[in-house]
């Protein structure tokens, strides 16, 4: 039952999702038909369609590309936010045929609980303890019949607990993803998620993914009076991650 941290990778995506896209594009405005629609898409010229169509709000032609992570080492907490993403496909680890009375349930510790120091993590990590031993009596009580027990020994199971997901999402929508989730109004976790995977797919779609951020990144923050003031920060961040990507 130990602490665990994020661990997320990029385990496929759409072969040619630059080349895909501007042809999406160029199909839409120009008089080309399906077998000439790829002549002379060179690689800058497909991204120049790219950078035009984004800038444009055309972005159904970005949606004909695909992402799909795998995550873990991330809490029940992110996975209450990362759901509300509606245009994503999501397959979760579940708790009622995963059972964690063998190996105890993994967890996450905030790094706020880090900062105050190693009583902190030591009260947390008993804190996750003995709701490990409430979720084993509950199993027993409910006769280890699998996933009946299980499905209902796990209302005891806190917020920490690790889950692990396969995730799918479009290039349109993770470009929204990333424009809420990067932002630093954001809770840290899902955050740190987005800037994850904006590192992973700049690296292989950098003309889709190069302008994708927080709206601070492209003009002023959206978050009105609510702002962070820290778009100068921000915007080297994002510098750093696309270092070397283009
Ligand atoms: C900083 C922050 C704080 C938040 N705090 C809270 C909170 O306190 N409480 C809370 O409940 N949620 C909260 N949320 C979640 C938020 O309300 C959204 O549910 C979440 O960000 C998903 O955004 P979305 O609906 O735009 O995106 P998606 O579901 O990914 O959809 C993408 C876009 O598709 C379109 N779309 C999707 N479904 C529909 C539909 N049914 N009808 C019309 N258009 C649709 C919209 O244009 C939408 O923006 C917070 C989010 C952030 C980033």
């Amino acid at each position: 039952m130990p602490e665990v941290i994020q661990n997320i990778k990029l385990l496929s995506y759409t072969p040619n999702a630059e080349k895909l896209t501007a042809m999406a594009a160029k199909l839409c405005y120009s008089p080309s038909g399906i077998d000439d629609i790829a002549d002379g898409l060179t690689k800058d010229k497909a991204a120049a369609f790219i950078g035009k169509i984004v800038d444009l709000g055309h972005l159904s032609t970005i949606e004909h590309a695909s992402f799909s992570f795998g995550i873990e080492g991330v809490s029940r907490t992110l996975l209450a936010q990362i759901t509300r993403h509606r245009i994503a496909s999501f397959s979760v680890q579940s708790q009622r045929y995963v059972s964690y009375s063998d190996t105890g349930f993994s967890y996450i510790i905030p790094p706020s609980i880090h900062a105050l120091g190693d009583d902190a993590v030591k009260k947390f990590e008993a804190q996750m303890q003995t709701m490990q031993v409430w979720y084993d009596e509950w199993r027993q009580a409910l006769g280890e019949q699998g996933e009946k027990s299980n499905q209902d020994a796990r209302f005891v199971l806190p917020g920490a607990c690790e889950t692990k997901m396969i995730l799918t999402m479009n290039a349109r929508e993770l470009l929204h993803f990333f424009e809420l989730r990067c932002c630093e109004r954001a809770q840290w976790e899902i955050r740190k998620l987005a800037w994850h995977m904006l590192a992973l797919v700049c690296d292989v779609a950098p003309a889709l993914f190069g302008t994708a951020g927080p709206s601070c990144l492209r003009g002023k923050c959206s978050e009105g009076a609510k702002t962070c003031g820290k778009a100068a920060e921000v915007k080297l961040k994002h510098s750093e991650i696309l270092k070397g990507k283009k």
